[in-house]
């Protein structure tokens, strides 16, 4: 089964508004628009360098794909600091990751809120790249596959198939995010085949074969080759490596 691999940048509370320009700017000189016909390439700035952005890159008639690192589930309303599906629509925003460990951990995101959140995406024609990863005690304790398994039933709870198929799983180990400590191949492999396992219970395996999922934790172009070599692997969700574009341009060479 032949997936479109995905190279997404999650630049989390990095980048201000001029710096964001100047890396999409360096991001978009090194591209070549060819490539995004084999590979999709998504940027995940703050929200409020969303909209420059994505001027960068329309400007540029270069076709990076535009991603917000929260939504709130609300349309709009009394709910001071958030940010709809709406607003992110409105700024020319397909996709939205969701549960990235450092919301589950820091900002207390729950399963609950997790797939409150991705079914308002959908709702709003969008995106979702559902994060899920265990600790380094649920692995030293050998309970990582059905630890993150359930994350991923709970995620993807009273979503339809033909919704599922446009949504992308993203694998990430706590204990690899930001430590320069990477799965394995093997280790990601694994643990992105049980995933798939999991939603070809959830769903049927046409589905399961259809949905994207990405492997995620200082992932650099030093050592993309391998973990992007695995069948179950369709790209990556980078962090630290999408703040240089040398890198980021390198990954997205690396999943062509
Ligand atoms: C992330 O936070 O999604 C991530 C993968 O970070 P890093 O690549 O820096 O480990």
């Amino acid at each position: 089964m032949s997936r479109k691999p995905i190279i997404a940048g999650n630049w989390k509370m990095n980048k201000n508004y001029g710096e964001a320009v100047v890396l999409a700017q360096s991001i978009s000189n090194r591209m070549d628009d060819f490539w995004l016909n084999k590979v999709d390439v998504v940027v995940c700035p703050p929200f409020i360098d969303l909209k420059p952005v994505k001027t960068v890159f329309e400007f540029d008639r270069m076709d990076v794909e535009l991603g917000a690192q929260n939504v709130h589930w609300e349309e709009a309303g009394a709910f001071t600091g958030e940010i709809s599906t709406g607003m992110l629509k409105n700024v020319g925003c397909d996709w939205c990751i969701v549960g990235h460990s450092e919301r589950r951990t820091l900002m207390g995101e729950t399963n609950e809120d997790v797939n409150r959140k991705a079914k308002a995406l959908i709702a709003a024609g969008m995106k979702p790249i559902v994060c899920v990863g265990e600790s380094l005690a649920v692995r030293d304790a050998e309970a990582q596959d059905e630890f993150v398994c359930a994350q991923v039933d709970a995620a993807f709870a009273g979503i339809p198939a033909a919704s599922a198929k446009s949504c992308v799983v993203a694998y990430e180990p706590i204990w690899a995010i930001g430590t320069g400590r990477t799965a394995t191949p093997e280790q990601a492999e694994a643990m992105c085949a049980a995933i798939r396992t999991t939603l070809a219970r959830i769903y049927d395996q046409e589905t399961a074969d259809q949905m994207r999922i990405l492997y995620g934790g200082s992932m650099n172009p030093g050592n993309a080759e391998g973990l992007l070599a695995q069948e179950n692997i369709d790209g990556g969700l980078i962090g630290g490596a999408a703040l240089d574009a040398d890198s980021f341009v390198d990954l997205v060479k690396a999943a062509l």
